[in-house]
């Protein structure tokens, strides 16, 4: 059973796409959100970025990936992202993963692992269920330690301000009552 198509004309990881991407992290870091950023790339050149915008847009379908695969579709005037490539800097939900099936992206670059909710290996791996149209190859490891540390920093943070404020669990607390996945990542994404 083939596990995954090979994709002969995807290339080794280029990290200046991924501090691309790194960017778009610190963004999403400065509006409160979740920092993970992604990026589209077609023959060298970046065709659509995006931010986590959850909490900002009030949208549990606002993560990274989906942004930049939607501004690369727009970009190129079609939903068939063939030999593009993206690179996040979180691995990829089950959500997303399905997103970057459904567009045919070529190859997927993520830094940082999501033992919590990653599809292309951690929780679980979509791109091992036999039988799918489409296959794109998938590396971890891009620029790894700045991937995660974005994040760790983030939270560390928001830790720091919780006890200045003695608010600690409150975020936590009130996105439970609400029903929500939390905010800033209190669930659903790595959390602090
Ligand atoms: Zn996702």
């Amino acid at each position: 059973m083939p596990r995954r198509t090979p994709v002969p004309d995807s290339a080794p990881a280029d990290p200046r796409f991924m501090r691309r991407a790194l960017a778009q992290a610190a963004r999403a870091a400065r509006e409160g959100e979740t920092p993970v950023g992604a990026v589209v790339v077609k023959d060298g050149v970046v065709v659509g970025r995006g931010r986590n915008q959850r909490e900002t847009r009030r949208d549990a379908t606002l993560h990274a990936e989906m942004t930049a695969i939607r501004a690369a579709s727009r970009r190129l005037g079609s939903w068939r992202l063939d030999g593009c490539d993206l690179y996040v800097t979180l691995e990829p939900c089950p959500m997303c993963a399905g997103a970057i099936q459904q567009a045919r992206l070529r190859a997927v670059y993520y830094g940082a692992k999501d033992p919590k909710a990653g599809a292309c290996g951690s929780r679980t791996d979509l791109f091992s269920v036999p039988g799918l149209n489409h296959y794109p190859s998938v590396e971890a490891g891009c620029l790894e330690t700045e991937c995660a540390a974005v994040l760790t920093d983030f939270f560390r943070a928001l830790r720091a301000k919780d006890r200045t404020l003695g608010t600690r669990g409150v975020r936590r607390d009130k996105a439970k009552a609400a029903g929500t996945a939390g905010a800033a990542g209190a669930a659903g994404r790595t959390s602090p």
